[in-house]
């Protein structure tokens, strides 16, 4: 099994990354392979897409459609959590918006860490927890949800001074998640998602356009193809079927997304299945 970490900045745009001094993003972008262009879902809100992203089902399916559902837990909605936690992984989590637990069912996360963002220090506090998690316990799977864009965004407004400001902070704390990637070594052989699930206009993320519907991946390690950009239509259902195939193991059969094409350097030993349409 490939260790794979799965970093989520919350209301990251894509022409937000070019705008601010973000190293970090520049550097996996030129190291690894990117797309600025993954559709969201409908509605284009913080749990139904994160739902969406976990169990590779669209909203109607997963039956998660408001921030303040709860998870629906037909055997059908298998999260990516329960799901290497299935083939024998170890999962972790770090999260500073409590709902976010009801991505794992109760007794799957082997390690959680929920610490709430009031001020930027607790964005790196966050970061930190990871990174010594990560350098200590190895975690099979970890994800590891950056909240601060998006409340800068809610407060100031995308695109607005703050909100740059805010990515600059939040790739320092990426930049913390590469650090202890680098320093496991080829033996602890992690791989990074860097995602986002909603882009943002002025200071909501309700629209159907473009600023909103598509948003930032990269992966980046040992398997993935360096400097690619991804000319293939992507989608946030396509996200847990890729994890899976860098980790090596089988997409569970009921995920409606497919396998990002091209990206993984090796030839995965098993086969993705079709996006259902
Ligand atoms: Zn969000």
């Amino acid at each position: 099994m490939n260790k794979t970490l799965l970093v989520l900045i919350d209301g990251l745009r894509g022409d937000a990354i070019e705008k601010a001094h973000a190293p970090t993003l520049d550097y996996l972008i030129g190291e690894g392979s990117s797309s600025l262009k993954v559709k969201t879902v409908l509605p284009s809100l913080t749990l139904p897409s994160h739902f969406s992203i976990f169990t590779s089902l669209d909203p109607y399916s997963h039956g998660v459609l408001t921030n303040t559902s709860l998870p629906d837990t037909s055997s059908l909605g298998q999260s990516l959590f329960c799901h290497v936690k299935a083939h024998s992984g170890t999962v972790s989590s770090f999260y500073s918006w409590e709902k976010i637990r009801n991505l794992a069912m109760p007794g799957t996360l082997d390690h959680s860490f929920f610490h709430r963002l009031n001020k930027e220090k607790d964005l790196i506090l966050l970061a930190g927890a990871a990174s010594s998690h990560i350098l200590t316990r190895n975690p099979d799977f970890a994800f590891i949800y950056f909240e601060w864009t998006d409340m800068i965004g809610h407060r100031f407004g995308w695109m607005s001074p703050e909100y740059i400001k805010a990515i600059e902070l939040t790739d320092r704390a990426l930049g913390l998640m590469v650090e202890s990637i680098h320093s496991t070594g080829r033996q602890g052989g992690y791989h990074l998602i860097v995602l986002s699930d909603h882009g943002g206009k002025g200071k909501h993320h309700m629209e159907n356009t473009p600023q909103i519907t598509q948003v930032p991946f990269i992966a980046w390690g040992h398997d993935i193809r360096t400097n690619y950009r991804i000319v293939d239509d992507i989608h946030l259902l396509d996200i847990a079927p890729t994890i899976s195939g860098i980790m090596d193991i089988p997409p569970h059969f009921a995920w409606q997304g497919k396998q990002i094409p091209r990206i993984i350097l090796k030839s995965p030993r098993h086969k993705p299945l079709a996006r259902v349409a």
